[in-house]
């Protein structure tokens, strides 16, 4: 792993792109992160890169402009040890050490993913550890997922974050916001229930909510149940792809009103809500999805040390936990 640049506040998050196998093709992202105003002993966040750029193409995200295939478990890893290795000792102490499976990516279409979660407790020596994956649940991954659901129940009872990129509920506009075939709401319900066992932090249902993006609060009450799943809110971030393709958030603009009734409704209705509304500094210094690998290689990239705000957490509701 060859470390190109790392940009960001030390303070708040950093974003490493590092190289493999010396070729440009083969390059990452990873997030050495913090939950202001909490130390890194209290809470450490650490998010790995699936894949070589993202398969999946998601209309708004830049990691969809190139792919090149699959890390390793080893290539895996060492995004891992390398944020480890910057803070030495810190993983022992840390009470909450989460490593994220997400950006860049989609894990399902990884298989190495599920070997590096499973050799994760020998690697992070943390009685913190905990495992989180975001997923948009590729359709023919079924045995990808069922061997997740035994490594869960095995080694992270507890201890694991599921988060499902559901965007919208709607089919239709799921289909042009995931373009790939994918689980369908209800699946994504059948597999939730089964996921969650009790003492397990409650499924996330993530939506990242845009103009004309249908987000019906009935739909959700009809399909998942409150005591099994959470619902999460954010921004479509201002991505080059998003910029090309049209979106723009409903969250901070003026249309974010509209969303604090259905919001009540849900709460009314048993869910945790949360909305995380990102500082827009953090859009300045290209840390969201992907674009961290683009902006190094247009060469207009941040350099070590430039500044990024603390990332500002609207919680509407706070009951899951953090
Ligand atoms: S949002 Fe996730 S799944 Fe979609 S293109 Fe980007 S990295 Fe891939």
């Amino acid at each position: 792993m060859e470390v190109l640049e790392i940009s960001g506040n030390p303070e708040v998050a950093e974003v490493c792109v590092a190289r493999f196998r010396q070729d440009d093709d083969y390059t990452t992202e990873t997030v050495d992160g913090l939950t202001p105003p909490q130390p890194r002993e209290e809470k450490w966040v650490i998010n790995v890169s699936t894949q070589f750029g993202c398969p999946v193409g998601c209309p708004f995200c830049d990691a969809a402009l190139q792919y090149h295939g699959n890390p390793t478990a080893d290539e895996l890893l060492d995004q891992v040890r390398w944020a480890l290795g910057r803070h030495p000792g810190v993983a022992e102490r840390c009470r909450k050490l989460k490593v994220h499976f997400a950006r860049m990516g989609e894990p399902a279409l990884n298989p190495a993913v599920l070997d590096v979660m499973e050799s994760l407790p020998a690697v992070v020596s943390s009685d913190g550890l905990w495992c989180c994956l975001a997923t948009v649940t590729p359709r023919g991954r079924e045995t990808w997922f069922e061997r997740l659901l035994l490594i869960k129940r095995r080694l992270f009872h507890g201890r694991f974050q599921l988060q499902f990129s559901v965007q919208s509920t709607s089919e239709e506009d799921r289909a042009r916001l995931i373009p790939i075939p994918h689980w369908s709401l209800q699946d994504l319900a059948l597999y939730g229930r089964r996921f969650f066992d009790p003492g397990d932090r409650k499924v996330v249902l993530n939506f990242a909510l845009a103009r004309d993006v249908e987000y019906n609060p009935e739909v959700i009450e009809k399909t998942f149940d409150p005591e099994k799943f959470a619902i999460k809110l954010t921004p479509v971030n201002p991505t080059a792809a998003g910029r090309k393709n049209g979106f723009e958030t409903i969250l901070r603009s003026e249309e974010s009103a509209l969303l604090d009734r259905a919001c009540a409704r849900l709460m009314a209705s048993g869910y945790d809500v949360v909305v995380s509304i990102g500082d827009e500094r953090e859009d300045q210094i290209g840390s969201n999805c992907g674009q961290a690998v683009r902006v190094q290689r247009s060469g207009t990239g941040p350099t070590v040390g430039s500044t990024v705000g603390p990332r500002i957490d609207s919680v509407i509701a706070s009951r899951v936990a953090g």
